[in-house]
C-alpha cells in the first residue's frame, strides 16, 4: 500500500516538473527575445531552453526523477552564478544594479528549489554554499571600490540582498526540518493504522480491518457474499500437538485461501481459528462452488506434522437494504448448521 502510495507521489511530481518546464520554456523564448541580455549571458538563454527541452523529453520517457532534479538545480543555480558574476564584473555597477537585485531574488527561487529536490542537509550546505559563492563575488567586486569610496549604495544593497538570502537559507532550513518531522509523523500513523488491522500470526486483514471494509460495502449489500469459516475440531489438534504447531495450522490455512482467492475478495482472520471472506459474485452458484473449491483446499491435502485438517463453511448473500449485522448474523447460523450437520462442509445462510 505504502508503495503504491509512493509511485503516485512520484508520477504527481513527474506531472508538475513535466508542465512546469513546459510553461517555463514560453517564458525563457520570450524573455530571450524581448528583453536581450548583454554579452554570452545572452547567449546562455537558448542552451537553458534546450536543456529545458530536454528535461521535459525526458520526464515524459519516465527517466529517473532524482537524476533530472539535480540536473535541473545545479544549471539553473550555476547559470544565475555565471549572470551574477557577469554583471557585476562587466561593465558600469550602477548601471547593472537592477540586473543583479533580479537575480538575487531569482537565487531566492533556486535556493527554495534545492530544498524541495535535496533532502534537509544537503539542501543546507548547497544554499550555504550559494550564499558563499554570491558573498565571494560581491566582496570581491564591491570591497575594492567600496575601498576607493565608490558604490557605497551598491555596496549597502548588496549587503541586504546577502543577509536575504542567508536569512532565507536559515527560514527554509527550519521549515524543511518540521516537513521532515510531519512527514515522520504520518509514515508512523500510517504504520500504526496498519498494524492495528493487520493478524500478527497470518498476516492477513483482522477483525476491525473487515469490519471496517463490511461498513464500506453497506451501501451496496446486494451481491455481496460474506463467507465464515471455523476449522474443524481445532482444539484437538491444540491439544495434541501443542500451541505452536496449532498456529502453524492456522498460518498455512490462511496461505492457501488466500491464494485460491480472487484478488479483489477481501480476506481475513476473524478471530481464534475463524477466518471471514468477503466476496461479490455474479451468482449464487458461482460463489457456493468457490467456496466448495476453499474447502476442498483445506480439506484435500494434508498439513505437516497433523495431517487432514477440515474447516466448515457458512455462506451468506447480501440483498438490497441489508444491514450488515444481519448479513453477519445469517452466515453465522449458516456456520453452526454446517457444524451441526457434520463439518467439513458449506451451507448458504437464511435469505
Ligand atoms: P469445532 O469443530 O466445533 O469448531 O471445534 P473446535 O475445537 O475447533 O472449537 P472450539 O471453538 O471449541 O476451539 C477453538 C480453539 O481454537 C480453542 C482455542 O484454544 C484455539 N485457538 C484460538 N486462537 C488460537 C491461536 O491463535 N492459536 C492456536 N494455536 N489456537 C487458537
Ligand atoms: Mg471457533
Ligand atoms: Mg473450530
Amino acid at each position: 500500500m505504502q508503495c503504491l502510495r509512493l509511485g503516485r507521489i512520484t508520477d504527481k511530481k513527474r506531472g508538475a516538473y513535466f508542465w512546469g518546464l513546459v510553461l517555463a520554456i514560453p517564458v525563457l523564448v520570450l524573455i530571450w527575445s524581448f528583453l536581450p541580455e548583454q554579452g554570452f549571458i545572452h547567449w546562455l538563454y537558448p542552451v537553458f531552453i534546450i536543456l529545458c527541452l530536454n528535461w521535459a523529453w525526458r520526464l515524459s520517457r519516465k527517466a529517473s526523477l532524482s537524476r533530472i532534479e539535480l540536473e535541473v538545480v545545479s544549471f539553473t543555480a550555476a547559470f544565475f552564478t555565471i549572470k551574477l558574476g557577469f554583471y557585476l564584473f562587466w561593465g558600469d555597477l550602477q548601471q547593472n544594479w537592477v540586473e543583479i537585485e533580479s537575480t538575487y531574488w531569482v537565487m531566492a527561487f533556486v535556493m527554495i528549489l534545492l530544498y524541495i529536490v535535496l533532502d534537509v542537509r544537503r539542501g543546507l550546505i548547497y544554499s550555504l554554499a550559494l550564499v558563499g559563492v554570491t558573498l565571494s563575488l560581491g566582496l570581491l567586486r564591491l570591497g575594492g571600490e567600496v575601498a576607493l569610496g565608490r558604490n557605497h549604495d551598491e555596496f549597502l544593497a548588496f549587503v541586504r540582498s546577502e543577509m536575504r538570502l542567508f536569512a532565507m537559507a536559515g527560514l527554509l532550513y527550519a521549515l524543511a526540518i518540521v516537513k521532515d518531522q510531519l512527514a515522520d509523523a504520518h509514515r508512523q500513523v500510517l504504520q500504526m493504522h496498519t498494524l492495528a488491522r493487520t493478524d500478527p500470526l497470518t498476516g492477513l486483514p483482522n477483525r476491525l480491518a473487515l469490519s471496517e471494509y463490511l461498513e464500506g460495502e453497506a451501501h451496496r449489500a446486494h451481491g455481496l457474499y460474506v463467507v465464515l469459516l471455523d476449522l474443524d475440531h481445532f482444539k484437538q489438534i491444540n491439544d495434541r500437538y501443542g500451541h505452536t504447531v496449532g498456529d502453524g495450522v492456522l498460518k498455512e490455512v490462511g496461505r492457501r485461501l488466500r491464494f485460491s482467492l480472487r484478488k479483489g475478495d477481501m480476506l481475513g482472520r476473524w478471530g481464534g481459528e475463524e477466518f471471514m471472506i468477503v466476496m461479490r459474485g455474479e451468482s449464487q452458484h458461482d460463489v457456493m462452488a468457490a467456496v466448495e473449491r476453499l474447502r476442498e483446499d483445506i480439506a484435500f491435502w494434508p498439513f505437516d506434522q497433523v495431517g487432514a485438517v477440515s474447516a466448515s463453511f457458512g455462506v451468506a448473500e447480501g440483498h438490497i437494504g441489508d444491514s450488515i449485522h444481519n448479513l453477519l448474523e445469517r452466515a453465522d447460523k449458516a456456520l453452526y448448521q454446517a457444524k451441526h450437520l457434520g463439518r467439513n462442509r458449506v451451507e448458504l445462510g437464511p435469505v
